[in-house]
């Protein structure tokens, strides 16, 4: 059943705009700001209930905190946008959800429903995926160097999302994928270094739909160089892998080696496509990826 008592959205209406529709940097401040304020009086005003089953009086209840338990493993195999079509992907990306049911629904409220409360067990999912990631990096043959950090990459939302949300999801979750890496030995810090201009909404377009409507509209942003530096992404809801597909090529245009991605969720695999033994067992990342950069 779906969490019925959905929050109203934060007035994102109150974004002021220039003449040329750019939102000014202060101004965006203010209107995150707002959104934050907006999210924090809504929390106080209206009766909680699960993210996942709509259960009362409880953001996340325990059969539906069952879901996000299990071990991460790698779920890339099902991404079309990913499959280089010779048994290998483009990159390993572990998750460790299926994004259906409850998941699915708590994904949806968390991101766009101002259901920030679940945060908790979100960050503590991706912690576990990440310190998991970690383990396979390092029996790899891309062991990472202890110094720099690995650079934990959040796969970027555009300005008007962002707005919209009052945050960046992905951003939250990058910073708990750092810590799971650091709790796995893996010396990682969050680094949001890519940008992505407006497209169309991605949402219900086919995977080769997506990659189009993605072509050029993610950039490195303007600062410290990445060439050499190890990178591993994060993001969400992993689906067609058009999005991280996009991040990979705009990181290796700018000399990072790209070592993987997690996701808190995966689209279920279509049924007979996904190897038996990459979808229950976790498999070292050199075993799958190429040789990234
Ligand atoms: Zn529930």
């Amino acid at each position: 059943m779906p969490p019925d008592r959905r929050r109203p959205a934060p007035p994102s209406s109150l974004a002021a705009r220039s003449v040329t529709g750019r939102t000014p940097p202060v101004a965006a401040r203010a209107v995150a700001l707002v959104a934050a304020a907006w999210r924090d009086l809504v929390g106080l005003l209206v009766p909680v209930a699960c993210g996942g089953c709509g259960q009362p009086d409880v953001a996340w209840c325990a059969p539906c905190a069952v879901t996000l338990h299990g071990t991460a493993v790698r779920r890339d195999h099902a991404a079309g946008r990913l499959d280089l079509l010779d048994g290998r992907t483009l990159l390993p990306v572990w998750a460790p959800a299926v994004y259906v049911g409850p998941v699915r629904h708590a994904v949806s409220a968390w991101k766009d429903g101002g259901r920030a409360d679940l945060d908790r067990p979100f960050v503590s999912a991706v912690r576990r995926a990440g310190a998991t990631a970690a383990v396979h990096l390092l029996a790899g043959s891309h062991a990472p160097p202890v110094v720099p950090d690995v650079l934990v990459v959040p796969v970027p939302s555009t300005a008007r999302a962002r707005r919209r949300r009052g945050r960046a999801p992905a951003d939250v979750l990058a910073a708990a994928v750092a810590a799971g890496l650091r709790d796995g030995g893996v010396p990682a810090a969050r680094a949001c270094v890519l940008r992505r201009s407006a497209g169309p909404d991605l949402a219900g377009l086919t995977a080769r739909a997506r990659g189009a409507a993605l072509v050029g509209r993610v950039r490195v942003r303007r600062g410290p160089g990445l060439h050499g530096r190890r990178v591993v992404l994060a993001d969400d809801v992993l689906t067609t892998g058009a999005t991280l597909a996009a991040c990979h090529a705009a990181l290796v245009a700018a000399g990072a080696v790209v070592l993987g991605a997690v996701a808190l969720a995966a689209t279920p695999a279509p049924a007979g496509a996904t190897p038996p033994d990459v979808a229950r067992t976790d498999q070292p990342a050199d075993r799958a990826a190429p040789e990234a950069g």
